[in-house]
Formats: C-alpha cells, sequence, structure tokens
C-alpha cells in the first residue's frame, strides 16, 4: 500500500518529509500526504521510512543532513522518538509519545497530533458531541487512549472514565488528569448509564480478533459512539449504535486529522481534510 508523490520530477528543492516505523510498508499516511502534495502541485515527497528497532536514533539523526524538514513517527518507535528529539511540545509529554517531528534549523522538535487529530475528527463528524454536558467514557489504556483523554480533558468539562482490561493502566492515566476515573472493563455498561461519549480507543474491534459490543441501553439517547479502529471501518460497536439511532464517528477522521499540523509544518500549506480526501483513502483501504 505504499505510495508515494510529488508534483513533477524532483529536484534539489524537492521538499521531503516520511514516515518511520517498522513495518511500514501498510501505513496510510503516504496515501494521505501524496494525495495533498498533489492537490496543491508541490514539489514535494513524502515517503515511507522502514527504520528497524535499535536503528531510530541513526535514522532520526540523519533527516537534517539528508534534507528532510521532518517525519512521522509509528509503532513502535513513539515513545522511544520522545528522548530522541532535541525539544517537545508540552502535549508529546503529556501523551508520553512523538508521532511527528519537524526539522527546524538543524534541531528535531517533537510533536503529538494524534490528541488534536482526534478532538478534530469529533468536531468535523459530530460537532454536537462536547455539549452534551454527560460524562465521557473511553474504552483502552494504550498509546491512543492516553492521546484521546488529553484531548477531551482540554475540551470537555465532564467527568472522563477510562475502562481497561488491566485496570492499573488506566488508573497510571487518571492519575495525570483532573476529574478522570479509572475502572475495569467489566464496569463498563454501568459507566455508560447516562453517558453523553463513549469512545473506543482499545484495539477491541480490529480485524477478525474479538470486538467490543456493550449493551448501549444506558447511554443518554443524544449521547455519541467513537471507534478509533479503522479496519473495519464500521466496526461492531458503532453498528450497534447506528441500531439504536446513536450518533457515530468513525476511525478515519482521526487519522486524516492528526496529519494536518505535520504537512502545513513541513510543506507550508494547511491542507483540508475533505470528503475527497477521505474516499480516496476509503478507496486505498478497499484494496
Ligand atoms: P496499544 O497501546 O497497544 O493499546 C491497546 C489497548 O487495547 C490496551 O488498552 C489493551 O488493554 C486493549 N486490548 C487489547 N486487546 C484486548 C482484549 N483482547 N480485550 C480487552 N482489551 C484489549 O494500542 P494503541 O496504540 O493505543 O492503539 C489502539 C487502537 O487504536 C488500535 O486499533 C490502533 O490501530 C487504533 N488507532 C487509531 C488511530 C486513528 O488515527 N484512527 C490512531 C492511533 C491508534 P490492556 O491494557 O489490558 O492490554
Amino acid at each position: 500500500m505504499t505510495e508515494q508523490a510529488s508534483a513533477g520530477p524532483s529536484s534539489a528543492g524537492t521538499r521531503l518529509a516520511g514516515i518511520v516505523g517498522w513495518p511500514v510498508a501498510h501505513s496510510l499516511s503516504p496515501v494521505i500526504h501524496s494525495y495533498w502534495i498533489r492537490k496543491h502541485r508541490l514539489d514535494a515527497a513524502y515517503v515511507p521510512l522502514p527504520v528497524r528497532p535499535g536503528h531510530l536514533e541513526t535514522a532520526l539523526r540523519a533527516l537534517p543532513a539528508l534534507g528532510f524538514r521532518g517525519c512521522n513517527v509509528t509503532v513502535p518507535h513513539k515513545v522511544e522518538a520522545r528522548s530522541l528529539v532535541d525539544e517537545e511540545s508540552a502535549l508529546a509529554g503529556t501523551v508520553g509519545a512523538v508521532n511527528t517531528i519537524f526539522v527546524r534549523d538543524g534541531r528535531l522538535i517533537g510533536a503529538n497530533t494524534d490528541v488534536g487529530g482526534f478532538v478534530d475528527g469529533l468536531h468535523e463528524q459530530r460537532p454536537e458531541w462536547h455539549r452534551s454536558g454527560r460524562r465521557a467514557v473511553v474504552v483502552g489504556a494504550g498509546g491512543a487512549a492516553r492521546a484521546i483523554v488529553a484531548g477531551l480533558r482540554a475540551e470537555h468539562g465532564d467527568e472522563i472514565v477510562i475502562a481497561n482490561r488491566t485496570v492499573a493502566k488506566a488508573e497510571e492515566i487518571a492519575a495525570q488528569f483532573e476529574s478522570v476515573r479509572a475502572v475495569g472493563l467489566r464496569e463498563l455498561e454501568a459507566e455508560l448509564a447516562g453517558a453523553g461519549l463513549l469512545v473506543n480507543a482499545s484495539t477491541l474491534g480490529m480485524g477478525n480478533g474479538p470486538t467490543l459490543d456493550p449493551d448501549l441501553a444506558g447511554l443518554a439517547a443524544d449521547a455519541v459512539v467513537a471507534d478509533i479502529v479503522y479496519v473495519p471501518l464500521e466496526t461492531a460497536l458503532l453498528r450497534g449504535a447506528s441500531r439504536r439511532g446513536l450518533a457515530t464517528v468513525d476511525g478515519l477522521g482521526m487519522l486524516l486529522h492528526q496529519a494536518v499540523p505535520g504537512f502545513e509544518g513541513w510543506f507550508g500549506v494547511r491542507p483540508v481534510v475533505d470528503q475527497d480526501l477521505r474516499k480516496h483513502v476509503l478507496a486505498t483501504l478497499e484494496k
């Protein structure tokens, strides 16, 4: 699924960025950034950069010398990247992971755009979500859940509950924020009573693995149900929510929106997440 593009033959002035990960061949980031590069007719290229564990420091340190404007960082390097950048944003520190790096005057600046990506995707698809004035419930306590709790905490005044199979991991995140509680997955349905937002930030529902399909009867009638899993795009959780007439948000919004700040910082154009991009990425996913 690799894809790379520039508006024409590359030149000495071609602006470069890419995604560092292992494996990285199935990342959708090259599809997204290459779409925007073509759309804006930029002399730029965004390439997959397969970097084995143990080689991250060498790879990141080479970026300025190779003329890269920066890169995205994905599994398994997001946490280690923090210790290798020269400076990190406050959000990257809060989340404990760097997913975007900007090269500035030869220095590496680390950021985390998953936080804004989730919230912007929610705003785009369900702008009413934060008006509910009710509890938000997040399932999962991995890297994505931490970014989502940070994003929700900044935007949402009400209580947040993290439900996770391993309660200790949820407790660790909850301790970082005001008004955030941790519970086990068995308590999920009880916590849904009257809640206004449910987000699946775990791997449940991914591919052919175990699903998340709780009884949603307790949720407020105007609740929003979001899933950040995007393969498949319509998870069992979202199907169940739709059947109940609840508003849903799929995982593509976060994926597309988290790419915006990187593209803008590397290439100097703020790209737009629109239906054409969504269709383009969906077509790639369906291949
Ligand atoms: P992660 O750090 O590995 O965390 C995985 C989470 O899933 C943990 O909370 C884990 O619980 C839970 N989990 C895994 N298997 C489970 C099972 N059988 N039963 C119950 N809980 C289970 O992963 P991550 O990086 O946070 O990513 C989570 C998901 O979000 C992935 O599907 C990823 O593709 C997706 N994601 C989407 C976007 C997007 O842009 N849409 C961005 C980032 C991630 P334990 O703590 O108990 O192990």
